[in-house]
């Protein structure tokens, strides 16, 4: 995408989160978020990103992030039935709540750059203004559309649509499979 690395990072994080941590169907199944006692391991899992570094969190920051995660829900689910006005409302109040706050920081030998804190420097604060700052980058740009929930039957996971052409229409290949089998064999009965 065209945002710079850590707000697609973030971006990335909000997807991880709202699907790790909301209730509904995935790929064809029921699903049910991690209950308490097991949500910080998923949590800091999604949080760390693919970086390998093992993000330390608490059972209670992961449950708050799980309040975070379904108010992040309808910013997607707003964006895919084209309701933006709505996806902006509520990453404005999202933007409020979290107290989002820009923050250049320059740490591990990486150049400057910038993060996005919230109030009261808790790390499920911090993310949370994250997410629902990378969620405002993504609406006020012209890759608004971006956002979606997956089209699958039996599936509401979310994701961020990085195509260059911008056609994407699944969560993951396992649901882009799904839905090309079952028009293979409504075509062979
Ligand atoms: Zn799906």
């Amino acid at each position: 995408m065209n945002f710079n690395s850590h707000t697609d990072a973030v971006v990335v994080i909000a997807v991880g989160l709202v699907n790790a941590l909301t209730a509904g169907e995935a790929r064809g199944r029921p699903y049910e978020p991690p209950a308490d006692g097991a949500r910080a391991e998923v949590v800091a899992e999604i949080l760390d990103a693919g970086r390998g570094g093992g993000v330390a969190i608490g059972e209670a920051e992961a449950g708050e992030l799980a309040e975070t995660a379904r108010a992040l829900r309808g910013v997607f689910e707003a964006v895919s039935r084209g309701d933006v006005d709505t996806a902006a409302r509520t990453v404005n109040r999202l933007l409020a709540e979290t107290d989002a706050r820009p923050h250049l920081d320059r740490h591990d030998g990486e150049p400057w750059h910038l993060h996005f804190h919230g109030a009261g420097g808790t790390l499920a604060g911090n993310y949370a203004a994250g997410c629902a700052t990378g969620l405002a980058v993504v609406l006020g740009s012209d890759l608004h559309d971006r956002l979606g929930v997956c089209t699958a039957p039996h599936c509401d996971r979310v994701y961020v649509d990085t195509s260059r052409n911008g056609t994407r229409r699944f969560c993951s290949t396992a649901c882009q499979n799904r839905v090309k089998t079952a028009a293979f064999r409504a075509r062979g009965a």
